[in-house]
């Protein structure tokens, strides 16, 4: 009998934010094929009955390469398993869970999809960042800045106004800011890039869009990072801001908006 591929979205890493759901999916796992960015210290507690396989993708290091973590999928499945691809954030936000549904449809494997949280919203709420804010910012854009962007990409960003958040950003950012400069960004936009959310070495470096490249040289900042482009960078806080400076905060944004 034919087993059954679940994509498991882990969320940004801490383990309580994963769902029900992926607790549930986990519970009742054969195997589980996760990532490096995915909850996984526990995960002999969460899926005790699975075997693990780390296909976990580190920057410039070995990974298992896409194609074969189909493969491994289906063919687990195929096995009579059920199947947990445990992933970071969100399955379908530049994470590659299209390919492996599709992958699962080709080979007739029952799949289904859970969905996660997504570090492209989670990870500037921990550092006390809005992606929008009534008044500041309606929207948000997310982007990945893996391969840098084409100038009309960037010409539309800046056009759009609101909230830009980039993942994967951190060894394209001298081109990006460049380029939403290039096309007329203000230069004293405010960026923030949040280091490793969720964890003890969470870090939040805040610049401008003209300084940003250099500030964060200086802090000799790493992935993974998501960067927050946009006004409401000014809204920052680690926890401990009252109340007040807050809304001192949000008041004087609106003073300098107009
Ligand atoms: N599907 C994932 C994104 C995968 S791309 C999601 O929805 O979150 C991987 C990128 O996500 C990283 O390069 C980084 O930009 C971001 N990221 C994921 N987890 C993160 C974390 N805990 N802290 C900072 N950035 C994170």
């Amino acid at each position: 009998m034919t087993g059954s591929v679940t994509l498991v979205g882990g969320g940004p890493g801490r383990e309580d934010l994963l769902t029900l759901a992926a607790v549930r999916a986990l519970r009742y796992a054969d195997v589980v094929l996760y990532d490096r960015l995915a909850p996984h210290d526990r995960l002999d507690e969460l899926a005790p009955g699975a075997q693990l396989i780390d296909v976990g993708k580190s920057p410039g290091h070995h990974a298992t390469p896409q194609h074969e973590i189909e493969r491994m999928l289906v063919e687990h499945a195929l096995a009579g398993e059920r199947v947990v691809r445990l992933k970071g954030g969100d399955p379908y936000v530049l994470g590659r869970g299209g390919e492996e549904v599709l992958a699962c449809h080709r080979a007739g494997v029952p799949v289904e999809v859970v969905p996660g949280v997504t570090s492209a919203i989670s990870v500037p709420a921990a550092a006390g960042i809005p992606l929008t804010h009534r008044g500041i910012s309606h929207l948000f854009t997310v982007v990945s800045g893996h391969a840098p962007l084409s100038q009309s990409e960037l010409e539309h960003l800046a056009g759009l106004g609101g909230t830009i958040v980039v993942l994967m950003g951190v060894n394209t950012l001298p081109s990006l800011t460049a380029g939403l400069a290039r096309a007329g960004m203000a230069e004293r936009m405010p960026v923030a890039i949040i280091e490793r959310g969720y964890s003890a070495g969470q870090r939040t470096t805040v610049g401008e869009l003209a300084d940003i490249v250099t500030t964060a040289g200086r802090a000799r900042v790493s992935s993974p990072a998501v960067v927050v482009i946009g006004e409401v960078v000014r809204l920052a806080h680690d926890g401990d801001a009252s109340a007040g400076e807050l809304m001192d905060r949000a008041a004087g944004f609106a003073a300098v908006a107009g």
